[in-house]
């Protein structure tokens, strides 16, 4: 054991704004301990976390089958690079295939942006033959910072200043099929989008509308991809998300959770997809390192061993029950959006000040999209913690004053 840090938040919190750079909004929390969805900071105040890693935590902090898997692997190999084989690599990949239903092939990354990096470059190579490169996203989707992925987030405002963003990438309003369909010329490759947009608010696909978009790809020999990166390994209690639609996909990228906070990132796709990806076309140097590939080996471990995807629906339907009880009486709360453990309430005004209340009151929740509470808890969460956890959100959106 290496003696605890036992320096106070205003002093590591000083440091960091002399050497950080300042591009993210922080809270002036240090944490230094986790357990479950419980954090503690500094000063030893506890926290419940209802948004653990920024959805990364699926089995909230420190779950113990990782902490097990990773500390032995650190010890054995912690890196090697993709000119070698390693067994925990070669089990995730299978591991990862036998859960799509459809078989599937895999390359590693460390992720989300650079999956789906991975997976424009597929689309460009699988189009190229017939002179087609570009792909279609949707309004309010989120596929990250990279300039290929920030092409493909049809959100202005992480364009700019950035601009020009990476040609070829044609935005449709999420949800519209009509919209999509009169996007696609003789030039298009792709539909990209996630099955549940997440940093766009929570925003479940209408009826018909991945089935439509299948058959769309189908008709113009399009690939379908689709980013799971926040919604994939568990967390709407389907192992990808869309399981729970009647569809398959050609690529699936995961990053987020796969590895329970252990930087990893992936793709998916079918054989004859990923044969597209030749040596020379694509890597990445720390991309399915054994360590990483360990952590999301327990992660399913403990999903299989634990009945988790069950418990992600019943810790959707709990919150539920807590989130329409409270629409009924707070006329701040809209709408209620929930698939699993990834949770939207849509309020009727900004969020950002009623995350700070609860964070003063020690749960820690999320905001997006100015007016979206977003709670991604981990599935191994108790009843207890959401009932408490969903008392305090209550209680601070019955006093809040917009
Ligand atoms: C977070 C997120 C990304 C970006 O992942 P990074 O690991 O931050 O690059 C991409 N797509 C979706 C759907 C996400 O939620």
């Amino acid at each position: 054991m290496t003696t605890p840090d036992r320096r106070s938040s205003a002093d590591v919190i000083a440091l960091a704004k002399q050497y950080l750079i300042g591009n993210y909004t922080r809270y002036p929390v240090c944490l230094v301990r986790g357990d479950g969805s419980w954090v503690w900071d500094a000063e030893g105040k506890r926290y419940l976390d209802l948004f653990p890693g920024w959805g990364c935590g699926l089995l909230g902090h420190c779950p113990p089958r990782i902490v097990t898997a990773v500390q032995a692997q650190v010890a054995e190999l912690i890196h090697v690079p993709n000119t070698w084989y390693t067994a925990p690599q070669a089990d995730l990949a299978k591991a990862l295939s036998d859960r799509t239903g459809w078989g599937g092939v895999c390359f590693f990354c460390n992720s989300g942006a650079e999956a789906n990096e991975a997976a424009i470059k597929l689309a460009r190579l699988h189009g190229r033959p017939r002179g087609r490169y570009k792909v279609v996203t949707m309004t309010n989707s989120f596929h990250g910072r990279t300039f290929g992925a920030l092409s493909a987030t049809a959100q202005p405002k992480y364009h700019a200043g950035l601009e020009p963003m990476l040609p070829g990438f044609l935005y449709a309003p999420h949800g519209d099929l009509d919209a999509v369909a009169k996007l696609i010329d003789t030039e298009t490759a792709a539909i990209l989008l996630e099955p549940i947009q997440g940093e766009g608010g929570i925003n479940l696909p209408p009826a018909g509308y991945l089935e439509g978009l299948r058959k769309l790809c189908d008709q113009n020999g399009l690939l379908l991809m689709l980013d799971e990166v926040q919604t994939g390994m568990g967390r709407t209690g389907k192992w990808y998300a869309h399981q729970h639609w009647n569809i398959v996909p050609d690529v699936v990228t995961l990053a987020k959770a796969v590895a329970g906070g252990v930087a990893l990132g992936g793709l998916i796709t079918k054989p004859e997809v990923g044969a597209l990806l030749k040596p020379g076309t694509h890597a990445a140097t720390f991309g399915g390192n054994p360590l990483a590939c360990r952590a999301a080996l327990a992660l399913i471990d403990t999903f299989d061993a634990d009945h988790l995807l069950d418990r992600a629906v019943q810790v959707g339907e709990r919150f539920r029950r807590h989130f329409l009880a409270l629409k009924e009486k707070c006329p701040l709360v809209t709408e209620v959006r929930i698939k699993g453990a990834m949770i939207g309430v849509q309020l009727a005004v900004d969020g950002a000040a009623v995350v700070q209340k609860c964070l003063d009151r020690g749960v820690l929740i999320n905001s997006t999209h100015q007016t979206v509470l977003r709670l991604l808890p981990a599935v191994n969460i108790t009843d207890e913690q959401i009932d408490a956890g969903c008392g305090v959100i209550a209680d601070v959106l019955l006093n809040h004053q917009a």
